[in-house]
Formats: structure tokens, C-alpha cells, sequence
């Protein structure tokens, strides 16, 4: 990326080549659509899964939240530490969409919901939201939860 590209439009997307979708990953990756194929993590057009529109909005309403926290976050000023806060507290607005747009997207494929985690903290070792143990990480992350189908 060079300087000009942070005022330009980020289309370099990378879609999902795979036959045969198993699982999807809700994971906020830069780029507009969020909806990505777990095998891959290549996007997915909403169309190639026959989206509602119903879970269209959920999709959207949670990632425009989750993108402005992290936006926040990225900009290490004085909303840092709060945008933080906000993207870890699993009772906070940002993490009950998510997992709300996850479940919608389920009844078509298990969908695994990527929760906020800062590098520079320690390796988790249970669910944010559930508190269990985690699973070995399968494909990305540091572990999941197999239960509420979260990646971290
Ligand atoms: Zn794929
Ligand atoms: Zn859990």
C-alpha cells in the first residue's frame, strides 16, 4: 500500500474459488462485505448464498459497529483504549450483533463469528462469551469455540 492507496477505494478483493462452501467466517478484513469462506477466507458474494434481506441488515449493522470500534482502536488517539473496551465486552452492543448476524447466517452454514483480539495481549486461552476452555485454533486464530462458534 502506498500513501495515495489510503485515499483511494480498497477493491483488491479476494473471493472465495472453492466447489463446495462447509463454513462461513464472519471476520472484518477491510473490506466492505465481511461474509468469508472459513476454508479460504475468500469473500463471498451475499447473492452466490442467497442472503435475506433480513440477514443482509444484520450483517451490515453489525459490521459498520464493529468496523468504526476498530477504526477507533487502529487510530491509537484518544478513543483507543474506549473502542477497546467496546469490541472485548461481551455484553456490549458491538459482539451481541455479531453474534446475532452469525446465528442468522447459520440456518444456511455454520458460520463462526472472529472476535476482536489485540496482538499485543496475552494468547487466549478461554471463549470471551462462554468462558470455556478453547478448542485448538482449525484454520485461523489462536483457538474456537466450538459451541457459540467463535474464533478468536
Ligand atoms: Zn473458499
Ligand atoms: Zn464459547
Amino acid at each position: 500500500m502506498n500513501h495515495f492507496d489510503k485515499l483511494r477505494p480498497f477493491v483488491d478483493y479476494d473471493f472465495c474459488g472453492c466447489g463446495e462452501l462447509q463454513r462461513l467466517l464472519l471476520v472484518h478484513a477491510l473490506a466492505d462485505n465481511p461474509i468469508h469462506c472459513f476454508q479460504c477466507k475468500g469473500i463471498i458474494d451475499p447473492q452466490r448464498l442467497g442472503l435475506t434481506k433480513d440477514q443482509v441488515d444484520l450483517v451490515v449493522a453489525w459490521h459498520r459497529q464493529f468496523r468504526a470500534l476498530y477504526d477507533l482502536w487502529l487510530d491509537s488517539g484518544e478513543y483507543e483504549s474506549w473502542a477497546k473496551f467496546q469490541l472485548l465486552d461481551p455484553n456490549g452492543q458491538v459482539n451481541r450483533s455479531g453474534i446475532a448476524a452469525a446465528l442468522s447466517l447459520t440456518r444456511l452454514l455454520p458460520t463462526y463469528y472472529w472476535w476482536f483480539h489485540d496482538e499485543g495481549d496475552q494468547i487466549p486461552r478461554n471463549c470471551p462469551d462462554c468462558y470455556k476452555v478453547l478448542s485448538p485454533a482449525s484454520r485461523h486464530g489462536h483457538g474456537e469455540c466450538l459451541d457459540y462458534q467463535i474464533v478468536i
